[in-house]
């Protein structure tokens, strides 16, 4: 396939807002496609060369692609970056300098779908001397051979930022109607913008559509679910936990407080430490373990401690498992708050001595799979006490501590005494719930001790004055709302001035710089990125957020590396808080 091909459709995906629109060009490629394109066709949509659990990067600097189209057009790097200043964005740059070329190039040969992707992927190859000057040559191949419209999105892949505006939804979607059109007997009106459903055809999508969903939370990998969902429902329907493959995990929901959890999740419940670190899944295939965080990311490489305790403690030869990772203070033996191991998740060197400094616990809490068995199926209860008869348990391997009551003074004893030893709070579950991966069903839910915490995303910000002037500041926060993610607010306070004490707005600025998007002026916007933690005082209903809601007096609390946008509090559960909320008030 030519990448001219997928070049015309990021240009359509580009030219439109609407996601049905989207959708339907997406879902017209995605069937016509040859079987040998769709890993790739699939991971450059997706704006990534290799699956996101990967562990390798792309990793390259503006500074390599700007020298490698320099190399490509002969434009000089001074007008490089003078272009960038007016545009804003890379890919555009590159576009513009490919349109204006001036050394002729004599040979240009059509770049093919699988040399875009080949030359991607040969980045990561190289290592030691010269190494720069490789990636660049590769790059600069690339851009030489490239039309405008090729080298915009050539520089956007390799800079990892695509900007077509692609959402998970927006693809599962069109493998839907890539595959079970037919079937559901769907039908898009380009000139009306829509898909007219009756109530049968409303009930089979909706059957197709999680029937999709569901093969990419048990694998999240959608070129696989597109491979067999173009085979027919059967083989989609086949597709299985398989260990290496990172799930999505199963969310849980917020409970005011006990009794409201109880109401949830039924009676009796077993009732969890909730321990306050960073969710981990842990794979065990035969000799070998890999680590995942919940945004995906493989980490083995970073805690070499936990493969090495998971390995000795692991009774099973295939295993998937989920922990809490925290970390503890070696005089003391307490736990540290998640800030003082949040940085080992990104380390990339000295990882050794960092394990030796900031040594972790590995507290287990599920089991989905076990040599050959789904596990997601079984009921918490069961899954448990397999999870309890395959680990040999030790001082910093072991079961998340609990307890099984209906008694509501029992329950909140026990979170009396979770809190007493440093946790959050309590995790209270239902006992003959199945695991739901990728979902916030109810089967478990959370009661934290501050109950007006959420998970935020940060999308815009204001450069500040005078001496502040080099950092962002009045970030404007957005909770998550199906692909999009609606503002509820600015948060200035809970930041530091000095990086000693605590996240300061440099620090924050760096982190959010690579994100801005291109514009004028001491207000920016920002690609969603970054997930903080605040707390507020109340949520009110407010006309002037794009959300409908803002918070009062929010707190910038702690950064959320582990998490990404897609993990940020929903609108609809800031709805359900605003109710609950203005139902406390009346209650007083
Ligand atoms: P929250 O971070 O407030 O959304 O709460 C959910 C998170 O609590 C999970 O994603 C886990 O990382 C963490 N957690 C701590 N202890 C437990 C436990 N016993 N069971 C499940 N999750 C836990």
């Amino acid at each position: 396939m030519l990448y001219q091909t997928l070049v015309d459709i990021y240009e359509k995906l580009n030219a439109t807002s609407k996601r049905l629109e989207k959708t339907s060009i997406l879902s017209a490629f995605l069937k016509n496609l040859q079987d040998n394109d769709v890993e790739q066709v699939i991971l450059l949509l997706q704006g990534i060369v290799f699956p996101i659990w990967d562990e390798r990067r792309l990793g390259i600097a503006d500074k390599l692609v700007i020298h490698a189209i320099n190399i490509a057009t002969g434009k000089s790097p001074e007008f490089i970056e003078q272009k960038w200043k007016e545009l804003g964005d890379i890919g555009d740059v590159s576009a513009n300098c490919v349109q204006k070329k001036t050394q002729a190039t004599l040979f240009s040969n059509e770049l093919t779908l699988s040399k875009v992707f080949t030359n991607m992927q040969q980045l990561v190859s190289f290592t030691g001397e010269g190494t720069v000057d490789k990636k660049t040559a590769l790059v600069a191949e690339l851009l030489t051979n490239a039309t405008s419209s090729q080298a915009k999105y050539i520089a956007r892949t390799a800079l990892g930022d695509l900007r077509i505006g692609l959402g998970d939804g927006t693809l599962r979607d069109s493998i839907v109607w890539a595959c079970f059109s037919q079937q559901i007997g769907l039908v898009y009106n380009q000139a009306e913008n829509d898909v007219k459903l009756d109530e049968e055809q409303r009930k089979k999508y909706n059957e197709y559509t999680n029937l999709v969903q569901s093969a990419y939370d048990k694998t999240t990998d959608f070129s696989l679910v597109l491979e067999k969902a173009r085979k027919g429902e059967e083989a989609l329907k086949k597709i299985t936990i398989t260990p290496g493959l990172p799930l999505n995990v199963m969310l849980y929901q917020k409970a005011q407080n006990i009794a409201d959890a109880f109401a949830t999740v039924g009676q009796p419940a077993s009732i969890e430490y909730k321990y306050d670190g960073f969710r981990l899944q842990i794979h065990k295939i035969k000799e070998k373990i890999l680590l995942f965080t919940r945004r995906l990311e493989n980490v083995t490489s970073q805690f070499p401690d936990i493969s090495k305790e998971a390995k000795l403690a692991i009774n099973a030869t295939n295993a998937i498992l989920e922990a809490e990772i925290v970390g503890y203070d070696i005089s003391s033996g307490k736990y540290l708050p998640f800030q003082n191991i949040s940085m080992r998740i990104q380390r990339k060197h000295d990882i050794e001595s960092t394990a030796a400094k900031y040594p972790v616990h590995i507290i287990l809490f599920d089991l989905l799979y076990l040599d050959g068995r789904d596990c997601t199926v079984l009921h918490y209860h069961d899954r448990t006490e397999l999870l309890a008869g395959i680990c040999a348990q030790s001082k910093t391997f072991y079961l998340a501590q609990k307890i099984i009551t209906s008694d509501e003074k029992e329950a909140a004893e026990f979170y009396n005494k979770s809190l007493l030893n440093g946790n959050e709070g309590v995790m209270m579950k239902n006992l003959s719930s199945p695991y739901q991966p990728g979902s916030r069903v109810g089967y478990g839910v959370k009661v934290k001790s501050v109950m007006d915490a959420l998970d935020v995303v940060i999308v815009g910000a204001e450069w500040g004055e005078g001496k502040r002037s080099k950092w962002l500041s009045s970030f404007v926060i957005a909770c998550k709302n199906k692909d999009e993610y609606p503002a509820i607010g600015r948060v200035g306070t809970g930041f530091k001035e000095k990086a000693e004490e605590g996240t300061a707005f440099a620090e924050m600025t760096e982190l959010l710089k690579p994100h801005i998007k291109p514009q004028e002026g001491r207000e920016v916007q920002i690609k969603p990125a970054i997930v903080i933690e605040v707390h507020y005082e109340e949520i009110q209903q407010s006309p002037s957020t794009a959300a409908g809601y803002a918070l009062r007096f929010p707190r910038f609390v702690r950064l959320r590396p582990d998490r990404r946008p897609e993990d940020a509090s929903t609108l609809a559960e800031i709805q359900k808080l605003f109710t609950q909320q203005r139902g406390r008030t009346k209650n007083i």
